[in-house]
């Protein structure tokens, strides 16, 4: 299948402030160039999401019989659990090109349209992180989904003018870390909204098995345990942890990760016994130094950690949240007993009234 790939600079789901934090950026290609056939490309060959996948097979099927481009798509989840692959694997397995961008890329209507008016029949258009299109990209969005046509300049000076373009039928499938981010208007465009969750200990050992054969250092099923154990649920992590195992395991002269090469090499990467690296510990400790566990609020712990607000709320809150190290209530973030243990704090009160991981945003 001919993929066109428009690269655009920055890896496009790389949050804020990522550059430093090798063990959970963005770098979404980088892992591919190095390795090709990582990335799965068909649905047999992503691991996990069965809901998901089941769903998405049907669709595709159904779009094939009918011959007519897949619904729009919109897909939601923190970073790395496979939006970018799942939306490779739809285009993939509709047989049609898919053409790779996002939300910041479009820095105004003219790029929307050199997108637009480059796609043929059937092609994906894919923009990862679409909560980040201007409002004025974003209005130029709709016409194209709903009517396939989108008002291109002509002219200029006062003779300036737009005039209407007819697109070829095509499917967009956006990526964003969180929907309550996404524009009402925006949303109800999307005919297929699916979430991706965070994956089992089970599954991502089976992306372990699999990354570590392609790269030619196989696990057995306790080394690929051990690192999916600790890969915060996240198959880009997994398979990151991987490499730098695979390294260790190298130098150490091993031709096989064992689950002692995986404890070693975590060790030494900073990742604790429940894959927690440093700064999930940081953010953990200063809410318990800085504001006697909490509830605080997202702004001052941002400012008390000098990070960005956004690193926080979609890098690492979701798998502390998810994992029951901190809950949000309605005044804020507090730290749970279970992450006063594993820090090997005193015990402390437990947390208030929780709002779980709703969508409160304080
Ligand atoms: P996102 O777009 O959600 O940030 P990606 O699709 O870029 O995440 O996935 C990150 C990496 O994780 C990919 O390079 C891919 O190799 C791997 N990956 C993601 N989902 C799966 C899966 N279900 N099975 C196997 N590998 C996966």
């Amino acid at each position: 299948m001919a993929r066109v790939r428009h690269d655009d600079g920055d890896p496009p789901d790389a949050p804020p402030g990522a550059a430093s934090r090798p063990l959970l950026g963005g770098e979404a290609g980088a892992d591919d160039a190095e390795a090709p056939g990582i990335r799965p490309q068909r649905f047999a060959e992503y691991i996990g999401q069965a809901a998901l996948k089941r769903k998405l097979e049907v669709f595709v099927t159904a779009a094939r019989q009918r011959r007519e481009p897949l619904d729009h798509t919109l897909l939601h989840g923190p970073p790395g659990l496979g939006k970018t692959t799942m939306a490779q694997i739809l285009a993939h397995e509709m047989g049609v090109r898919i053409h790779v961008t996002s939300g910041p890329a479009i820095e105004h209507k003219g790029v929307l349209a050199g997108h637009l008016t480059a796609l043929t029949e059937g092609d994906v258009l894919f923009i990862d992180e679409i909560h980040r299109l201007s409002p004025t990209v974003e209005e130029s969005l709709y016409s194209a989904m709903e009517d396939g046509r989108i008002d291109l300049p002509v002219g200029e000076g006062s003779r300036a003018r737009t005039m209407p373009f007819s697109l070829a039928p095509f499917t967009l499938v956006g990526a964003t870390t969180r929907t309550a981010l996404l524009s009402a208007p925006l949303r109800e465009r999307f005919q297929i909204h699916e979430g991706i969750d965070f994956y089992s200990d089970a599954e991502l050992s089976q992306i372990v098995q699999r990354t570590a054969g392609l790269l030619g250092m196989p696990a057995s099923a306790d080394g690929a345990n051990e690192i999916g154990r600790r890969s915060r649920g996240t198959p880009r992590i997994a398979n990151r942890l991987t490499r730098r195992v695979r390294d260790f395991a190298q130098v150490r002269g091993r031709e096989r990760i064992e689950a002692e090469d995986a404890h070693y090499a975590l060790d030494q990467l900073g990742i604790d016994e429940a894959g927690l690296d440093g700064i999930d510990r940081r953010i953990l400790e200063a809410i318990l130094d800085q504001f006697e566990g909490g509830p605080v609020g997202i702004e001052a712990l941002a400012a008390t950690l000098s990070e960005p607000r956004d690193t926080l709320e979609d890098v690492y809150e979701p798998f502390l949240l998810q994992r029951g190290f901190l809950v949000r209530t309605p005044r804020g973030r507090q730290v749970t007993r279970k992450a006063r243990a594993h820090l090997g704090r005193p015990a402390g009160p437990a947390p208030e009234g929780g709002a779980g991981q709703g969508e409160l945003d304080l």
